[in-house]
C-alpha cells in the first residue's frame, strides 16, 4: 500500500460492489460481462475515456480466432463471437489471412468496436467508471478490500469482494504488492509500436506489390535517409474503402542503467517521451509510404494510435506460469479455460521479428490457475498481464485469447462472490473451483478443448 492510511479513511466512499474490474480492454470487458452474467454487481474502470484499451485505442484486427496452419479451426468463442456479431452490426468486418501464418484475422473499424463493447456491457449492467485511474489498493491478508481510484471528482475509494486485475500493466496487482516480473528483467522485453491509419490510398495499385518487395523497399528508404528502424513493419486493409492501417513504428520498450537497473514505460517520464517519439516515427513511416510505396501516391495519414501500442510490461505470478514449452508442446491442461493456436510472436529490438509455431493443427490451452494471483485470495488476472513467461505470452496475448481469458476470470470472480452453483461466495476465488468455471463456460458456448473446436474453410 502506497498511500498513507490516514488518506484512506478521509476518501469518500464510492461505495461496495461483488466485483471490481480494472482495465477495460479487450480481457477487461470481456470479464466484467461475464461477471455480471453470473448475477454479480460489477464496476469496470478505466483511464481511458471509452471501452476496448488497445483493441479501440491501437489496433483494428482480432487475431487468435481461428489457429493457422493447414486445416484452420476456430478456438474462441461465447462472449468474443458476440463481440463479432456486434461489429457486424454495426458494419462490415473482413477477414484476412496474416502474412506471417498466424492464422486469419478479423479487421473491424475501431470506433465501431468503441459502441459493440459500451453496448455489450450496459446490457449485462455493468457499471462503468471511464477516465478513472486505479491508483492504490487496501490488503488485509492477502484478501484486496479496496481500492483507491482518482476521478474526475477527486479521490473516491471502492470496496469489493473479489477483483479483476485487467490493467494490462497488473497496476493492481502492482498497488496491492503481490508479485509479479516486469519484462526486461529476466528476459528480453517486445517492443513498443504507435500505429497509424491512411487514407486515399489505390488499395489495387498497393496490391501489385508482395511483403518481401515492402521489405526491399524500406531497406532502400532507410539506406537513402529515412529513419525507419524496423523494416519488416506490415499495412493492411481495413473495411473502410481507401483506407489501411499500419503496425509498422518500433521503439525499446526497456533501457538498462550502468547498474544494471531495468528502466521501462511504467516510468512516467519514460511513457511520455515514448509517446512523443512514437508519433514522430510514424510521420516518418507516413512520409516513406507515400513517397516510394505502390498505391500510396495521393494518401494522406488519417489518424495516429490514441496512445502508443503497449505489446508487454508485468506479467503476474499466478497459480502457474504457462512456458515456451507449454506452447510449443501444445500442452493441454486438467483446468484449461481457453486455447491458443498463434505462434510466438516476439517483437524484439532491432530489426525482424522472430516466430516459432506450434505444430499443424495443434492448441495450448490456458489454465485457469496462470489467471488466479498466487499471493491474492480473491484476485483474478486476465489479458496480457496473465501469468507466463516472456515466449508464452507472445503466443497467448492475442486479443481473442485475451477475451477467452477475460470471460474465465469474469465468470470465476462472479461465482466466487455471488456463491452460484454452489460456489463458497465471499469472493474467494480458489474455492469456486475449475470444474465449476469449466462447465458455466461451455454452457455459455466457449471452446475449452479442440475436439470441441469446428474446423473452418482454410
Ligand atoms: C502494437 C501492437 C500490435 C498488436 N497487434 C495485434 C493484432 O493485430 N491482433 C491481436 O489480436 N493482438 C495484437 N496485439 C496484442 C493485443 O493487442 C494485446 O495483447 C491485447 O489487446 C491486450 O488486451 P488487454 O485487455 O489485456 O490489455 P489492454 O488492451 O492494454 O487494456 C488494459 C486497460 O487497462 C486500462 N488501465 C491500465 N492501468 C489502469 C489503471 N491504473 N486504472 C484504470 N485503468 C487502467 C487501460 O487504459 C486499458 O484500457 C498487439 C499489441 C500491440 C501493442
Amino acid at each position: 500500500m502506497a498511500v498513507a492510511a490516514g488518506l484512506w479513511a478521509k476518501v469518500p466512499d464510492f461505495g461496495h460492489v461483488d466485483v471490481v474490474v480494472v482495465g477495460a480492454g479487450a480481457a477487461g470487458s470481456t470479464a466484467a460481462i461475464a461477471a455480471a452474467r453470473q448475477g454479480a454487481s460489477v464496476l469496470l474502470v478505466d483511464k481511458l475515456p471509452f471501452l476496448g484499451g488497445s483493441s479501440t485505442a491501437v489496433l483494428d484486427t482480432f487475431y487468435g480466432f481461428y489457429s493457422p496452419g493447414s486445416a484452420p479451426r476456430r478456438l474462441v468463442d461465447s462472449i468474443p463471437g458476440e463481440v463479432i456479431d456486434q461489429l457486424r452490426a454495426l458494419g462490415p468486418v473482413v477477414e484476412r489471412p496474416n502474412t506471417y501464418g498466424a492464422g486469419t484475422g478479423v479487421t473491424y473499424h475501431a470506433e465501431h468496436l468503441k459502441v459493440a463493447w459500451e453496448t455489450m456491457v450496459s446490457a449485462a449492467g455493468v457499471r462503468v467508471l471511464l477516465h478513472t485511474m486505479v491508483q492504490d489498493a487496501q490488503v488485509l491478508d492477502g484478501r484486496v478490500t479496496d481500492l483507491l481510484l482518482a476521478t474526475k471528482a477527486g479521490l473516491r475509494r471502492v470496496g469489493a469482494d473479489a477483483f479483476v486485475d485487467a490493467s494490462g500493466d497488473a497496476d493492481l496487482c502492482h498497488f496491492a504488492g503481490f508479485g509479479y516480473e516486469t519484462a526486461g528483467e529476466l528476459s528480453p522485453a517486445q517492443t513498443l509500436t504507435t500505429t497509424f491509419r491512411m487514407i486515399n490510398v489505390d488499395q489495387d495499385r498497393r496490391r501489385t506489390i508482395t511483403k518481401e518487395e515492402m521489405r526491399a523497399l524500406m531497406l532502400e528508404a532507410a539506406e537513402s535517409g529515412y529513419d525507419l528502424p524496423r523494416r519488416d513493419g506490415s499495412d493492411h486493409i481495413t473495411p473502410v474503402e481507401g483506407m489501411t492501417a499500419t503496425v509498422m513504428t518500433r521503439l525499446d520498450s526497456v533501457q538498462r542503467d550502468p547498474d544494471g537497473r531495468v528502466r521501462t514505460v511504467l516510468e512516467p517520464e519514460r511513457l511520455s517521451a515514448a509517446e512523443m517519439a512514437g508519433r514522430r516515427q510514424a510521420l516518418e513511416y507516413a512520409r516513406f509510404l507515400v513517397d516510394r510505396v505502390p498505391g500510396y501516391a495521393d494518401a494522406a495519414l488519417g489518424a495516429l494510435s490514441t496512445q502508443i501500442g503497449i505489446r508487454e510490461t508485468r506479467r503476474v505470478y499466478g497459480d502457474y506460469r504457462v512456458t515456451r514449452d507449454d506452447v510449443l508442446g501444445a500442452r493441454q491442461f486438467d483446468d484449461q479455460v481457453a486455447l491458443c493456436g498463434a505462434p510466438i510472436e516476439d517483437h524484439h529490438s532491432g530489426d525482424g521479428t522472430a516466430w516459432a509455431y506450434l505444430p499443424d493443427g495443434a492448441a495450448v490451452g490456458v489454465p485457469l490457475r496462470s489467471l488466479i494471483v498466487r499471493d491474492a485470495t480473491n484476485v483474478v488476472v486476465a489479458g496480457r498481464c496473465f501469468s507466463a513467461t516472456h515466449d508464452a505470452h507472445a503466443s497467448i496475448r492475442s486479443m481473442a485469447q485475451c477475451m477467452a481469458m477475460g470471460q474465465a476470470a469474469g465468470t470465476t470472480a462472479g461465482l466466487a462472490t455471488t456463491g452460484a452453483g454452489g460456489a463458497a461466495g465471499g469472493g474467494d476465488v480458489r474455492a469456486v473451483g475449475h470444474r465449476r468455471v469449466r462447465d458455466v463456460l461451455r454452457k455459455a458456448g466457449a471452446i475449452l478443448e479442440l475436439d470441441e473446436a469446428a474446423g473452418v474453410a482454410p
